[in-house]
């Protein structure tokens, strides 16, 4: 993103009262450019291009090595060439033998006459049109004296074009749109290149711009405008992609510093009595990994500054007592607790958990959810500000504006995979206000972090793992089925519920009724609610569960399938992260290819919580590369980490970034994993620059402070460094 910092912004009525052309600047609208009229401005809209700078950031998504274009009379044969004229006459030539049919065009210029053929290609019929002028790109052959030209690229030339090159020249292609072509746009950047290039100030201090042997931020812009090869190309990216990179590790490092260095927390109480007292509460022995990252914890929540710590562990690991653990290190020391579900059937589930685990003790619980009533949650949101509330439970509702606590010392956020990075940066930075005190934060996960991941949105992070499941775990029998297998899928799980007193959970991937765009009706929970009991499962319990219902039927229909009293829970994916139900054995998802992997990971996890041997079916019929790709790597394997590795691998960063990890600006030029080299060397130069200069306060880092600043302050939580 080019930098418009301190420009301030062009009068656009300036133009219309003068005729002298404003002062131009990074934010002038691309009216006020050479070369650009009126006609053009809405098009440029199109593509989200308003200023100068807009415009220097759109950046060419390839590039063409175009030869000199050559006049069609001086075409010999077997040379990659381009060549512009007028369509004469066209025509659609039937093949025989039932080939498909081609497409010919004779074009012509003041020098000769050619003919071009694209096969297959009747539908061109409809876009070259005689008297259209057009240039193509392609090979020469000749044949039978004539020259000719198969299959090139071609693109309609308006007559606003610029004359074509007679020079050879390693060509930008642009994003561009009807009206406005490539050609065009490549021609008014070109205008005003010069001009526009000075005024690109660059943040990076010039000694590391040296080091690393970096081209300016301008000269970057020019090496990607209007480069002389490949090579150009790469230097220019390399450049703007580790401003990217850069910037974000920056933050995160700047984050980690603060964290470390300069905030707050208080020193909790760790003692062997206290550790005894809390896990005495436990229904179980802990696991020897669990009791591993239980220390970490300890020494972390002994310290004075806060810990910022990432437990991952796969489903069913047992995360939930080691945020228990935290919750009742804080409580004992005589500080708050919080933690934060991404759903309110999570929430509910913790609240439940917890409530049981701490019968009898003085530990004062809440829950807060959307759904409470206003009085009910006025009086919670009071109570916890007067301290008396020791633990809250609940959904991001904790983190609204009127929730204040009185002396919060741990918070804890469960399956973070479903918060944005914002979120996690709010959490924590709920300070008591009259001690300055931040409060520790767990950040726990059954999805791990693919490595690349971790080193970036994750970089400010301590990560501790539980790496294996607690004893008596029966494993899960996974099979993948074709949808003809459905019938007999049904009527054996019908008979295990019915001889063996098994609960099942049947998920699919629609609430109500609804088609997809090419016609194939997906299942939904309703109607197979029907299906189930008025076929396989008549005279079963059956009970749905979505994320339209209330939230007392919610807890209606989950106290029961706990409680054995359904039979089969039939839902959409509401029950993918955290119910615990042991006596529920067997799964059948629906339209499996539907899914993410990860997703599909998290689902199987409901089941094999007991001692009985569970079975999870997936149903799919994947039709593309990545649904085949994830019902194998879903059979496959039970591994939570090879599971996330895989699904990083099918779905790659953009998606990641994009969807589940919303709240930080995607990249524009890096690509995960590709500049994976490129994010290595800006995390350890980010870590080196802060370490030297933690707040960024030395002169020669002002520019890139500001910047920082403004892009990621709000979003890592950065907004109170001095
Ligand atoms: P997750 O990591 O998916 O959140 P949970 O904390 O819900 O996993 O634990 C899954 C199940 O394992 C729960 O029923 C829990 O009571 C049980 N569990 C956890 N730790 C142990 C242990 N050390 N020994 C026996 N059972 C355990
Ligand atoms: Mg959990």
């Amino acid at each position: 993103m080019l930098y418009t910092v301190g420009n301030a912004p062009d009068n656009p009525a300036r133009k219309s009262q003068t005729d002298a052309p404003p002062r131009l600047s990074l934010t002038t609208p691309v009216q006020y450019l050479k070369g650009v009229g009126p006609r053009l401005v809405p098009l440029f809209e199109k593509l989200d291009v308003r200023t100068l700078a807009d415009l220097l950031d759109h950046i060419p998504h390839r590039y063409e090595q175009e030869y000199a274009q050559r006049p069609i009379g001086e075409l010999v044969g077997d040379q990659i060439v381009s060549t512009t004229g007028e369509v004469g006459s066209t025509q659609v030539v039937t093949g025989r033998y039932g080939r498909r049919p081609r497409f010919e065009a004779r074009l012509l210029d003041e020098t000769g006459t050619m003919v071009v053929t694209w096969f297959n290609a009747a539908y061109l019929r409809n876009t070259i049109q005689p008297g259209m002028r057009i240039r193509i790109h392609g090979k020469t052959k000749r044949s039978r004296g004539h020259v000719q030209m198969i299959n090139p690229r071609w693109e309609k030339i308006d007559e606003n074009d610029p004359p074509p090159a007679r020079d050879d020249r390693y060509r930008p292609v642009y994003h561009a749109t009807d009206g406005l072509t490539s050609l065009q746009i490549d021609a008014i950047i070109q205008r005003n290149l010069d001009q526009a290039l000075p005024l690109i100030e660059d943040p990076m201090p010039a000694h590391y711009l040296k080091q690393r042997e970096l081209p300016s931020r301008s000269q970057a812009y020019r090496l990607l405008h209007h480069p002389d090869g490949e090579s150009d190309v790469a230097s220019g990216r390399r450049r703007l992609a580790l401003d990217e990179l850069l910037l974000l590790q920056l933050g995160v490092a700047m984050r980690r510093s603060l964290m470390k260095n300069e905030f707050m927390a208080p020193a909790l109480n760790t003692s062997d009595a206290i550790d005894k007292h809390i896990t005495d509460r436990f229904p179980f022995e802990l696991t020897p990994s669990q009791r591993e990252v239980i220390e970490e914890l300890r020494s972390d929540l002994a310290q004075p500054v806060p810990m910022n710590r990432l437990l991952q562990g796969d489903v069913g690991s047992g995360k939930t007592v080691v945020a228990l653990y935290a919750v009742l290190t804080a409580i004992a020391s005589g500080y708050q607790a919080a933690i934060m579900a991404p759903t309110e059937i999570l929430a509910e589930q913790h609240f439940l958990t917890m409530t049981e685990m701490l019968a009898g003790s003085k530990v004062r619980i809440e829950l807060l959810v959307g759904s409470l009533s206003d009085s009910h949650r006025a009086d919670v949101v009071q109570r916890l500000r007067n301290g008396d509330v020791d633990l809250i439970i609940g959904t991001h509702a904790i983190l609204s504006k009127p929730v204040q606590f009185a002396k919060l010392g741990v918070s804890i956020i469960d399956e973070q995979h479903r918060f944005g990075v914002e979120q996690r940066a709010q959490l924590r930075q709920r300070t008591d206000e009259a001690t300055n005190l931040h409060p520790h934060t767990l950040v726990m996960t059954a999805t791990p972090i693919p490595r690349t991941l971790s080193l970036t949105l994750f970089g400010d992070l301590d990560v501790s793992t539980i790496r294996h499941l607690p004893p008596g775990r029966t494993a899960i029998t996974t099979r993948v089925v074709t949808p003809e297998q459905t019938d007999t899928v049904y009527a054996y799980v019908a008979d295990r519920i019915r001889k063996r007193n098994e609960q099942a959970y049947i998920v699919l991937p629609m609430i109500d009724e609804s088609t997809t765009t090419t016609g194939t009706s997906l299942k939904d929970v309703q109607s197979h609610v029907k299906w189930l009991e008025d076929g396989p499962f008549a005279g079963l319990k059956i009970a749905a569960i979505h994320g339209r219902r209330n939230k007392d039927a919610r807890d209606r229909i989950m106290h029961q399938f706990r409680n054995g009293r359904i039979d089969a829970l039939v839902a959409t994916t509401v029950i993918e992260v955290g119910v615990d139900v042991p006596n529920a054995t067997i799964m059948i998802v629906e339209h499996a290819d539907r899914f993410g992997l990860s997703q599909l990971h998290q689902l199987r996890g409901r089941v094999g919580r007991g001692t009985k041997r569970s079975l999870c079916t997936f149903i799919a019929d994947p039709t593309t590369d990545d649904a085949k790709a994830r019902m194998e790597a879903i059979g496959s394997t039970t591994d939570g980490f090879i599971i996330a590795e895989k699904d990083f691998e099918i779905r790659g960063m953009g998606e990641i970034f994009g969807t589940r990890q919303a709240g930080l600006a995607p990249f524009r030029i890096t690509e995960l994993p590709r500049d994976i080299e490129l994010l290595r060397m800006a995390r350890r130069d980010a870590r080196a620059w802060i370490e030297d200069d933690p707040r960024l306060a030395k002169p020669q880092n002002a520019a890139i402070r500001k910047l920082l600043m403004e892009t990621y302050g709000g979003k890592l939580g950065l907004a109170d460094v001095g």
